[in-house]
């Protein structure tokens, strides 16, 4: 038997007692923004799991056995709380039963606490299969608001792991930082493409757009998380030769020879996009996510 076994568990359980300097916070993000901010901050004082991958779509996640494993030896679960997990997420936090993520309590961080969620209708409605029905639950694809969740993710792993509190606190301001002064460099790279139309295949984008003036309001998705049909493609093919949109955004879990087949009617581009660190070559961090971004719009939008 190798002896080496032995130290994470015997770590455990003096961790149990507070007393292994070793032990490092166990953290589970639902989603690979979330777990990439958590990254960020956490550094070396946190072990992470990461549910989804970055190439699954959000809304239909795959759960797997190992998922309810982890969440049961979670010291902190980040989750968006903006329903994008709400068709997989609660059946296994309900299978994992720990007391120290439920909601309210300080283990649990809900990525959309203080975020005014765009777009949210007048009347919560699921009909036909809206996904969105609080508003819209992509809201990390603003760095401002990435900002914010890493700060509410800086104070929670401080509030479980006061030990290591002024860690997450350097961390988290040296993250701000970076964010400060990219965001000039984003903002000059999308000026000129101040105030232009982009279509996407999913409304993923409003926080994105508004961020950097684009309008990203036509969707190759009827409603979102509906499939689109030949008559709304009918419609966003005239909506994009009128507006001379020249850019159509996809991400890698959607259809692309849709796009293609839209792009080919239109004159339009289609764009590799990603709303998640990870989920095209080179972006695995926040910051060179939002780098790629700003690039390949740049590029289609010239
Ligand atoms: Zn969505």
């Amino acid at each position: 038997m190798n002896p080496l076994r032995y130290i994470p568990t015997t770590c455990a359980v003096f961790a149990a007692l507070l007393t292994c300097a070793d032990a490092k916070l166990n953290v589970v993000a639902t989603l690979p923004d979330f777990g990439a901010l958590a990254r960020e901050v956490g550094g070396d004082k946190i072990d992470i799991v990461t549910l989804a991958k970055p190439t699954e779509d959000p809304h239909f996640v795959d759960a797997r056995p190992s998922f309810v494993v982890s969440l049961r030896s979670a010291d902190v679960l980040i989750d968006g709380g903006a329903e994008l997990e709400i068709g997989w997420l609660p059946p296994l936090l309900q299978n994992a039963r720990n007391p120290k993520i439920e909601l309210g309590k300080p283990g649990r961080v809900q990525a959309s606490a203080g975020v005014r969620l765009m777009n949210a209708p007048a009347n919560v409605s699921r009909a036909a299969g809206d996904v969105h029905a609080l508003g819209n639950p992509h809201f990390t694809t603003d760095p401002i608001i990435a900002k914010a969740v890493a700060q509410h993710i800086a104070q929670a792993f401080s509030a479980v792991d006061t030990a290591n509190a002024g860690a997450y606190d350097a961390n988290y301001k040296k993250f701000e930082a970076t964010i400060n002064s990219k965001l000039q460099e984003w903002g000059t790279a999308m000026l000129p493409f101040k105030g232009q139309t982009v279509a996407a295949y999913h409304d993923s984008w409003p926080y994105f757009g508004h961020r950097f003036s684009l309008n990203i309001n036509v969707f190759l998705e009827p409603k979102p998380g509906i499939p689109p049909s030949p008559s709304h493609l009918a419609e966003v093919i005239a909506l994009i030769k009128a507006q001379h949109i020249k850019a159509i955004i996809v991400e890698p879990f959607h259809d692309r020879k849709i796009a293609e087949k839209v792009a080919s009617s239109t004159g339009a581009k289609v764009v590799d996009f990603t709303q998640f660190p990870g989920g095209l070559p080179g972006t695995d961090t926040y910051v060179k996510l939002i780098d790629k971004l700003v690039s390949n719009l740049a590029a289609a939008l010239k």
